[in-house]
């Protein structure tokens, strides 16, 4: 591809961000304007014309997804490879980093990564250790704590309690989980960030060849870095590389995380010289979906200010849905998704966005009663489900004995007689020798310190990891993977087990040989580390990818998520389930300064992500928290002008004024039919309209048949009459 061809596709404004010679750039555009369209092309446009190497250029973005998705579009737009390119999330190239230069960083070579789920157990642990009690000091908060903190770049030592009793706790348990990290080999995600950023603080030499090294440094999604990101990517830029960040203050949705929009003028505060490049024109959305999603935001005060706008057409109506209950909203999803797919699209075109991980469940159940395919991206992912933690605790320990979340995790699973009291010696024995569990392990087999029938199952767990690692090193991946799963005795547990769920179990542990059967390890190891074993890369790869099984992910599937992890991505079709009060809004962001707008946010985004066609659900009663609630339909339906909208309803069990601003829309259909309206079919009987689409000869209507259910008909076919 020629200079030319990389910027042809594109509208002025975009060829002029891509081709922009400044040393520092900020993109400040909404939703679907082409922001990572123009990080794509500027990073071929760099190597094509600016004659820049694919090494000396590294790339941010918010997921490992769509880093690969960058790479592939880059190589396609090159068409050479640009594996010198350094891409990834923050997390994925800090992680990168620290492999390399473990030894300046502080960490033993086999360090190992900790997610939130083992991180909450090392917390619990180390709390019970302090003599804390769980119900005064819930884990979760100290867990908050140290997480906030780590954020903000603060290490225990920098933080002051001035007195403060909560402080000067939470700080105990600050510096008890760090020195049980450090005995363990441990790093969590947040760790990874503050090591790197402290690895180049301290170490100006490592810093200047990185400084020199990547000339040119471009970030997607700027508006949801943090502090420390921030000041990891500020001590990299010296006065010579450039700098290239795109964003948008609208989709900034990770505040409770730690994330800063400010950071976004602290950019044009550190660059005052940068140019500022402004996208306006939407290539996304139908007209419809834009505006209800420009009126939407209008709603927050706070805003840098951006006008957006398509001249695509507009579209459908946003369908609204009032369901009776939470079950009901997701059979009526379902069967959305089979009309769509009936009408020849793809489920992969689908998404199904909610605001909480809770709600999965029963729009997982909705689907597979229907068997319609899906994913689900984020949430409770593959490698986080319980088998296959076991599993890789496991292999964890066989490459650091001293991961201590690992070894809890496993030393009793399966079941060998280990109980909670014989562990417990282990671990004051261990905090008395400052060593870790494994060790404090051995010795105890060895000097007989544990009463006799824990020690010989101590003796055998002890000798069957050292066995499966030496009796597995010169095999493969998945063999290797094959090999603990057998002998470790879990594929043995979760065959005994009975019902739906262990069948799944085993499939997983299947699923978990194929992934590594998949796994290149070439894709992983990065050119520093080339000594990095095949099991260390495909830990790492589970860490930081959760979510992605290479199996799953060409499957042809529904994809079910967050609206949190929907941000960057798009689908022709989306629905957002639960669009109630309390739930989104959501109750806790209610109380918050600043939660409001948030959420506000977090609407924006979940609108915008959609296409063609978008659906926003309700229920009327839903079960929350284990009762039961009649919650309101959420204040964002309400912000949406009411001529962007049709309304669907099957039910009239539950009678309450739905709008609070205005009635909803009820248009009169074609040929003198309308929603709601009564008709019978001569072979269907009585039903319901619930909606329609086009005019004319083309006019077809939904209609909920009382015996068969919802059925799409032609009008000029199917001889409907009023009832
Ligand atoms: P978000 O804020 O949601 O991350 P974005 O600003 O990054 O959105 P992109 O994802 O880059 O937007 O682009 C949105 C869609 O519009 C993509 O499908 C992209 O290919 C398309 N697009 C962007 N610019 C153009 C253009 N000039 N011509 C045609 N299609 C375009
Ligand atoms: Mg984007």
């Amino acid at each position: 591809m020629d200079a030319t061809s990389i910027i042809e596709s594109l509208n002025d404004a975009q060829k002029e961000a891509v081709t922009a010679p400044n040393k520092a750039l900020l993109v400040l555009a909404g939703a679907g304007s082409g922001k990572t369209r123009v990080l794509v092309h500027r990073i071929a446009w760099l190597v094509k014309v600016e004659q820049v190497s694919p090494h000396s250029i590294l790339a941010v973005t918010f997921t490992n997804k769509a880093a690969k998705e960058m790479l592939g579009r880059v190589e396609d737009m090159l068409a050479m490879p640009a594996r010198g390119m350094w891409i990834g999330t923050f997390h994925s190239i800090a992680h990168r980093l620290l492999r390399a230069h473990y030894r300046d960083a502080g960490l033993p070579e086999g360090f190992q990564i900790l997610d939130a789920q083992d991180q909450l157990r090392v917390i619990k642990r180390v709390m019970k250790e302090l003599n804390l009690d769980d119900n005064e000091w819930p884990p979760k908060q100290a867990q908050w704590f140290i997480n906030a903190k780590k954020d903000d770049g603060l290490r225990p030592g920098d933080i002051h309690h001035h007195g403060d009793f909560f402080v000067s706790t939470m700080l105990k348990v600050y510096y008890a989980y760090e020195e049980a990290c450090k005995t363990a080999g441990l790093v969590d995600f947040n760790e990874l960030l503050l090591r790197a950023y402290e690895l180049w603080a301290k170490n100006p030499h490592i810093l200047k060849h990185y400084q020199e090294r990547f000339q040119h440094i471009l970030v997607d999604e700027f508006q949801d870095t943090n502090a420390i990101q921030y000041a990891w990517i500020r001590l990299l830029c010296n006065d010579k590389n450039r700098i290239t960040i795109v964003g948008d203050d609208d989709q900034s949705i990770y505040g409770w995380r730690g994330a800063k929009i400010e950071n976004i003028q602290q950019f044009e505060n550190d660059f005052p010289d940068c140019k500022i490049s402004r996208l306006e024109q939407n290539y996304r959305s139908t007209a419809t979906i834009l505006k209800a999603a420009n009126a939407v935001i209008a709603y927050n005060s706070e805003r840098m200010g951006k006008s957006l706008w398509t001249d695509g057409n507009e579209g459908e109506p946003i369908t609204i849905y009032a369901a009776f209950n939470e079950q009901e909203e997701a059979r009526f999803i379902a069967a959305r998704i089979e009309d769509w797919v009936q009408q020849g699209n793809n489920h992969s075109e689908i998404a199904v966005l909610y605001r909480s991980n809770a709600q999965s469940r029963i729009l997982e159940d909705a689907m597979l009663n229907r068997n319609i395919p899906y994913r689900i991206y984020g949430g409770l992912r593959f490698f986080e489900r319980a088998e296959i933690k076991d599993t890789l605790a496991y292999l964890r320990l066989m490459t650091n004995r001293d991961d201590d979340a690992s070894f809890e995790r496993v030393v009793n699973t399966p079941a060998r007689g280990l109980g909670e009291k014989s562990v417990d010696l282990v671990r004051a024995q261990a905090r008395s020798d400052e060593t870790s569990l494994w060790k404090a392990a051995n010795k105890m087999v060895v000097e007989q310190l544990l009463p006799p029938r824990a020690r010989t199952a101590m003796a055998t767990f002890l000798h069957l990891i050292n066995e499966l690692d030496s009796s597995t090193a010169e095999l493969d991946l998945w063999e290797q993977t094959e090999v603990v799963i057998e002998h470790s005795g879990l594929m043995d547990k979760v065959s005994k087990e009975k019902g739906e769920k262990a069948q799944a179990r085993k499939e997983n542990l299947q699923e978990l040989v194929n992934a590594t059967r998949e796994f290149d390890p070439d894709e992983v190891i990065p050119e520093e580390t080339p000594d990095m074993t095949p099991l260390t890369a495909f830990i790492a790869h589970a860490s930081l990818e959760a979510g992605d099984t290479q199996a799953e992910e060409y499957q042809d599937a529904v994809q079910m998520m967050t609206l949190h992890s929907a941000k960057g991505l798009e689908f022709p079709l989306v629905f957002i389930a639960g669009m109630e009060e309390k739930l989104f809004p959501h109750q806790m962001s209610l109380d918050e300064p600043g939660g409001l707008e948030e959420e506000r946010r977090l609407a924006y985004v979940g609108i915008t992500r959609a296409m063609k066609q978008l659906y926003l659900t309700y229920a009327e009663k839903r079960r929350m928290w284990g009762r039961e609630t009649y919650p309101t339909v959420s204040r964002f339906i309400n912000e949406i002008p009411s001529e962007l909208m049709t309304e669907v309803r099957l039910n009239t069990q539950v009678q309450r004024p739905v709008f609070q601003k205005e009635s909803p829309i009820r248009k009169k259909g074609p040929d003198g039919f309308h929603l709601g309206q009564l008709v019978s079919h001569p072979k269907f009987g009585k039903g319901i309209i619930i909606n329609y689409e086009g005019d004319g000869p083309q006019a077809s209507v939904q209609v909920n048949f009382e015996k068969e259910g919802l059925k799409k008909l032609m009008l000029a076919y199917a001889k409907l009459e009023p009832a």
